[in-house]
C-alpha cells in the first residue's frame, strides 16, 4: 500500500512560539492539502514539545516535533540533517517554509540535498486541475507574475513571504503529535556560539495597524519619523533604500524583498513608490503619502497625497498631535 499524499509545513520557532509566517502558511496549507487530497503535517525543531503541541490547533493533521534542549539555536547543517531525516522517508508532495532568514537558508540546502526544485518568495499558491502546486512569484520588478511548477521532483519546496496569508484562528484539534528526540551534543553543531548579542528590536510589521514609513527622502532622519510614530501609536517601516543605508533595521523593509503589510493607516514619507515597494502596501487601508515631487508614482497608490517637503510637514504634525 502506498503512503497517502502529504503536504508538510516547516514551523519555525520564535521565542516560546512560532514565527507568524509559519502559522499563516499552516492556515493556508489546509486548503492546499484538501485540494491535493493530502494529509497536512507541521514539522518543527526546537527545545521542549509544549510549543509543538500548540501547533496542532492551526489546522495540521499531524505534528512532527524534533525536540532537544540544544535545539534552541539554529544551525544550518544540523537543521538540514534533521529535516532531511524526516522528509526523505515521507517524500511529501510539497514542503512549505516561511521566507525568513533561516527559512530561506534551510530551503536552499534541502532542495540540493533532496535534488528537488525550490520556488522562492511566493506571494500566492494554487493547485491546478492536474493537482500540481503552482507558486506565484512577482518578477521583472513586479511587471509580471510567474507561476512556477515543480512537476517531476518531490517535495516541491516553496518559501512564502511573510504577511501574504491571514493568521488562522486556533481551534480544537485531534491532531496526532509525534515527538522525535535525536541524540545530540555540542559536536553536532557546525558552528559554536561564542557570545550572543540580541539586536535592539525584533519587530513584526505584518501585524501593525498603523505605520509611518520613510524612504530616501527622509535623508536618514528616522528620529523625526519616530516622533510622529509615537504620537499616533504607529510602528516605523522603511523602503529598501533606507534599510540598505543602515538607517533602520532590515526587518522594517516593506515590499517585494521585505514584508507585506496590512495596516489600517499608513503614512509614507519621501518614498517614490517603486513597484517593488508598493507590493508591500497593496493591502493597506488608508494610504497617506508625502513627497515633494508632484509626479511621484507613490501618489497613484495614495488615498491622500501631500506635495511638499516632509521635514516641516512632519514637525508640524508632531507639534499639533503632541499638543492634542
Ligand atoms: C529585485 C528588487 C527587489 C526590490 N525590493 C524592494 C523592496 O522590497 N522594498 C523596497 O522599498 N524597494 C525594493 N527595491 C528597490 C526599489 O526598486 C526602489 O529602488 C526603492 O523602493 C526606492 O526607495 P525610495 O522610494 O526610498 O527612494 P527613491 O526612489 O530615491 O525615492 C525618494 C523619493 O523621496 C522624495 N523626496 C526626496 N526628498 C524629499 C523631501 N525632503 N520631502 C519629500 N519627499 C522627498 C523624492 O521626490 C523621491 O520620490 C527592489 C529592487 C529590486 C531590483
Amino acid at each position: 500500500m502506498t503512503a497517502p499524499e502529504s503536504v508538510w509545513v516547516y514551523a519555525e520557532r520564535h521565542g516560546d512560539g512560532f514565527r507568524s509566517v509559519s502559522l499563516e502558511i499552516l492556515g493556508h496549507a489546509r486548503s492546499v492539502a484538501d485540494a491535493l487530497g493530502a494529509k497536512l503535517v507541521a514539522l518543527t525543531v526546537g527545545p521542549g514539545d509544549a510549543a509543538a503541541r500548540s501547533l496542532a490547533r492551526y489546522g495540521a493533521d499531524e505534528v512532527v516535533a524534533l525536540e532537544h534542549p540544544l535545539l534552541g539555536r539554529y544551525d544550518t547543517r544540523l537543521f538540514t540533517d534533521l529535516l532531511e531525516s524526516e522528509l526523505r522517508p515521507a517524500t511529501p508532495a510539497v514542503l512549505l517554509l516561511g521566507a525568513t532568514r533561516d527559512g530561506q537558508d534551510l530551503a536552499g540546502r534541502l532542495a540540493v540535498r533532496l535534488r528537488t526544485g525550490l520556488t522562492a518568495h511566493v506571494t500566492s499558491i494554487e493547485v491546478d486541475p492536474e493537482k500540481r502546486l503552482i507558486g506565484w512569484v512577482p518578477g521583472f520588478g513586479g511587471g509580471i507574475e510567474a507561476g512556477v511548477v515543480c512537476p517531476n521532483r518531490r517535495p516541491a519546496i516553496v518559501t512564502v513571504r511573510p504577511g501574504v496569508f491571514p493568521t488562522p484562528e486556533p481551534r480544537r484539534s485531534a491532531a496526532e503529535v509525534r515527538v522525535v528526540r535525536p541524540t545530540l551534543d555540542e559536536g553536532s553543531f557546525g558552528s559554536r556560539r561564542v557570545a550572543f548579542e540580541p539586536k535592539g528590536s525584533s519587530v513584526d510589521l505584518t501585524r501593525s495597524e498603523v505605520l509611518v514609513v520613510g524612504g530616501r527622502g527622509t535623508d536618514g532622519d528616522f528620529g523625526r519619523l519616530q516622533r510622529l510614530a509615537h504620537c499616533i501609536g504607529a510602528e516605523v517601516g522603511a523602503t529598501r533604500v533606507a534599510t540598505d543605508s543602515g538607517w533602520v533595521e532590515r526587518e522594517r523593509m516593506i515590499g517585494q524583498t521585505g514584508v507585506v503589510t496590512h495596516p489600517k493607516v499608513i503614512v509614507i514619507l519621501g518614498a517614490s513608490g517603486a513597484v517593488q515597494f508598493t507590493v508591500g502596501i497593496e493591502k493597506a487601508g488608508f494610504v497617506i503619502a508625502v513627497n515633494r515631487d508632484p509626479d511621484a508614482p507613490i501618489f497613484e497608490a495614495a488615498d491622500l497625497g501631500i506635495v511638499g517637503d516632509l521635514g516641516p510637514i512632519v514637525d508640524r504634525l508632531v507639534e499639533d498631535l503632541g499638543e492634542a
